[in-house]
């Protein structure tokens, strides 16, 4: 008869509980309303995986695991509160890259121990091992962008063939150790070296602004990386979490570049995505300024207005003051709604969290395939720091790099509000066909004090 109440049977009987736990989470985790406590759900498996470890039999060092934790556990608390909410993505590029390094720790563990282990888990180990690093050092590159450390993309001819010699060079190397033909300290150790380099070099030449999807690449193969190391481990917890994550991952990155109507390769390889690297389209006429004042007697008497918030939106800060703004013209009886595009902002779902932290209620937040249709019963589209999302060349210039990008029809509405800074192109770099249009008026300014001084205006109406 099974013995239920082993430490064996308790431990993956718990392991089954915190996978259970981390799909829920995730699951939580796809709608804004239940995203909070998807993120709950998650850590307690979390905390469920690590508490039981400690039953593992043969387990010692308890001390220094301990510390380990405590340490971790207070720079990750201090740091997760500090973060702004722009600087996300970066954090995100930092945990995901500890992740990876963390797989790859393990599987170094599990080699330098000579070979002991039989032939599918020396290669899980070694495949694990490969991933991880790159995304350990890939990682730390995307965060140094970001983060604006590193300000270049350092490019150079034959990088794609030298990548590529590493790549071999790294199978090459983990083959030997795998197959324990070597399986000395040396030939581990340079393949692990050469693994890293990799990750730097392959990160090195992409755009900071392409950086995002690349996380989220690097985020699959950390998932993918740490269930490799679940199977050398023997360990459920890991392999159910690591490959939710590796398929998570994937998802997203093939999401990201859709809606960027990007392939993969294109955002790996083409060097696209440095700030103002691509050229300015050629588009006639001129942009028609307009007066904060004049703005709020349109909004103010109008039945439908459609805010379309993007990238600069979050640099200005400014979603609590257009949700002021959407507060006075709900109680003046004008329909609003938000309008978001899937890749508004620098990561998936920068809108919704920035509108959701302001207070912004889910039913009038609308996806683009929802509300693209209702722009042409619309009074007035205004557009918040969004540029490449409302650009209509994506429609119609085949030499544009975003052409095939779904955009949102903020050009079909009656009157088109853009608030932005000054001639500060997008992340595409590209000149914006609907600034030009006319009926487009620039609002200019940063967007938080536009957005103040529309508040103003509206009440000013009385
Ligand atoms: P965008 O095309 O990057 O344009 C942002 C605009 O905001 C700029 O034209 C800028 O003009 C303005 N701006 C900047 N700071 C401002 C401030 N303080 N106040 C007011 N305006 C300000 O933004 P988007 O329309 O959101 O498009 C996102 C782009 O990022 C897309 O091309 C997308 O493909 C790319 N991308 C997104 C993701 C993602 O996951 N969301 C990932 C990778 C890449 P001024 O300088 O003149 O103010």
């Amino acid at each position: 008869m099974p013995d239920f109440f082993s430490a064996d049977a308790l431990i993956q009987g718990s392991y089954l509980l915190t996978a259970f736990l981390f799909i829920m989470g995730l699951k939580r985790m796809s709608s804004p309303v239940t995203a909070r406590s998807g993120i709950l759900w998650a850590g307690a498996g979390m905390l469920l995986a690590v508490l039981v470890t400690f039953l593992y039999p043969g387990m010692t060092n308890y001390p220094l695991i301990i510390a380990a934790i405590v340490v971790g556990s207070l720079i990750a608390w201090w740091s997760g509160k500090r973060v702004a909410m722009t600087d996300m993505p970066q954090m995100i590029a930092l945990y995901n890259g500890m992740g990876g390094g963390a797989a790859a720790a393990i599987a170094a563990v599990e080699l330098y121990k000579g070979g002991e282990h039989d032939l599918v888990t020396m290669i899980l180990a070694v495949v694990g091992g490969l991933i991880g690093a790159v995304s350990f050092s890939g990682s730390a590159i995307a965060f140094g962008k970001l983060q604006g450390l590193i300000k270049r993309s350092f490019r150079f001819g034959g990088q794609q063939m030298f990548n590529l010699a590493l790549l071999i060079g790294a199978l090459v190397l983990g083959g030997m150790v795998a197959l324990h033909l070597n399986t000395s300290p040396a030939i581990i150790t340079g393949f692990f070296v050469v693994a890293l380099v990799l990750g730097l070099t392959m990160t090195l030449p992409i755009g900071g602004a392409d950086m995002p999807v690349v996380i989220s690449l690097y985020n699959a193969l950390t998932g993918l990386a740490v269930a490799f190391e679940g199977f050398v481990l023997g360990n459920a917890a890991m392999i159910i979490a690591g490959t939710v994550v590796g398929s998570a991952g994937t998802l997203l990155t093939q999401l990201m570049a859709k809606a960027m109507n990007r392939s993969l390769g294109n955002v790996l390889f083409s060097g696209f995505g440095d700030t103002g690297g691509a050229a300015a389209g050629e588009v006639k006429g001129s942009m028609k300024p307009i007066e904060a004042t004049d703005v709020g007697v349109m909004m103010a008497f109008a039945s439908k207005v459609i805010i379309v918030p993007g990238y600069g939106m979050a640099v200005a800060q400014a979603q609590h003051k257009v949700w002021e703004l959407t507060q006075l013209l709900i109680d003046r009886g004008v329909t609003v709604k938000f309008a978001i595009h899937p890749v508004a902002g620098r990561m998936p779902g920068h809108m919704n969290v920035l509108l959701a932290e302001a207070g912004v209620p889910y039913d009038i937040i609308a996806d683009l395939d929802e509300i693209n249709a209702e722009f042409e019963t619309t009074d007035v589209a205004l557009i918040i720091g969004a540029n490449d999302v409302v650009n209509p060349v994506a429609r119609t210039d085949k030499s544009s790099p975003i052409y095939g990008m779904p955009i949102l029809n903020a050009d079909k509405a009656k009157n088109c509000i853009v608030v932005k800074r000054g001639q500060g192109a997008g992340f595409s770099g590209i000149e914006n066909a609907l600034f030009y249009l006319d009926n487009t008026r620039m609002l200019y300014g940063d967007g938080q004090k536009a957005a103040a001084e529309l508040i103003s205006a509206v009440k000013a109406i009385g």
